[in-house]
């Protein structure tokens, strides 16, 4: 039978739970900081690697240059110096091609609680035909996530580039079974989340085409590909596989 708490334990119990509720409170009524999805905790530059640089990679990779589809590998290499100057100079910041407090600066105002960046959601890429969620693909649902995460940061870069104009994502992930729905294969990219589908109230399918050359897309089909008259498909695959023949790609 356990003891009643004296009376001076019980004050402090009581004072340590408001505490408790304060520090609470505050976390949840705290402005939405994008640290909230990851914060770096150091400069990074060209040698550097570790899993703080395949963060920054994924972020930065729209930016690497024309055909650049840079490997997410954790190594500060060359590609990453690249895709870093092209970001800081899209952004308007100084151009060293190392991340420091400004480069983080810019990216955690551009990315959501969840890492999304600040124009793409995994509410418009998950599953398609209805179904929601990231199951039945061809890769595991944290895979999936991943890759999509991946293919919307070098969206937002594709978006910058076009002039801050909207692009809006007609299909995301694709489970199997939804794949062959819509007349896919079942096991092409949207099946992995790797792939999304764009169109543009603001400018021409061409012209999203055109731009995903320099935002990092292994993957480009559009106008003149079969089935792509309507939308531009873009993919983070490895290699690169381009084909819109009606944009002269
Ligand atoms: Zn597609």
């Amino acid at each position: 039978m356990s003891r009643p708490m004296s009376r001076t334990r019980a004050c402090v119990t009581a004072a340590l739970v408001t505490l408790t509720s304060l520090v609470a409170l505050t976390g949840t009524t705290a402005p939405a900081y994008a640290d909230e999805c990851y914060s770096w905790g150091r400069t990074l530059s060209s040698g550097t690697s570790g899993p703080d640089v395949a963060e920054l990679q994924v972020r930065v990779a729209g930016w690497a240059g024309y055909g650049v589809n840079m490997a997410i590998d954790g190594n500060y290499g060359a590609q990453t110096v690249g895709a870093v100057r092209g970001f800081q100079t899209a952004y308007g910041l100084g151009s060293d091609g190392v991340a420091g407090p400004a480069t983080y600066a810019k990216i955690y105002e551009l990315q959501d609680a969840d890492c999304t960046p600040a124009h793409f959601s995994y509410a418009e890429v998950d599953g398609g035909c209805g179904a929601g969620g990231y199951g039945g693909g061809s890769v595991g649902e944290a895979t999936v996530k991943s890759n999509l995460l991946r293919a919307m940061w070098r969206a937002e870069a594709l978006r910058q580039r076009l002039g801050n104009q909207p692009l809006t994502v007609t299909s995301g992930f694709r489970s199997q079974a939804c794949d062959q729905q819509v007349g896919g294969s079942g096991t092409g990219q949207h099946t992995y989340g790797t792939a999304i589908d764009l169109v543009s109230s603001a400018v021409s399918l061409c012209t999203i085409a055109g731009g995903a050359r320099y935002a990092g897309f292994g993957g480009i089909f559009g106008p003149g590909y079969p089935g792509h008259d309507d939308h531009v498909h873009v993919d983070v695959r490895s290699g690169q596989t381009w084909s819109a023949p009606s944009c002269g790609i």
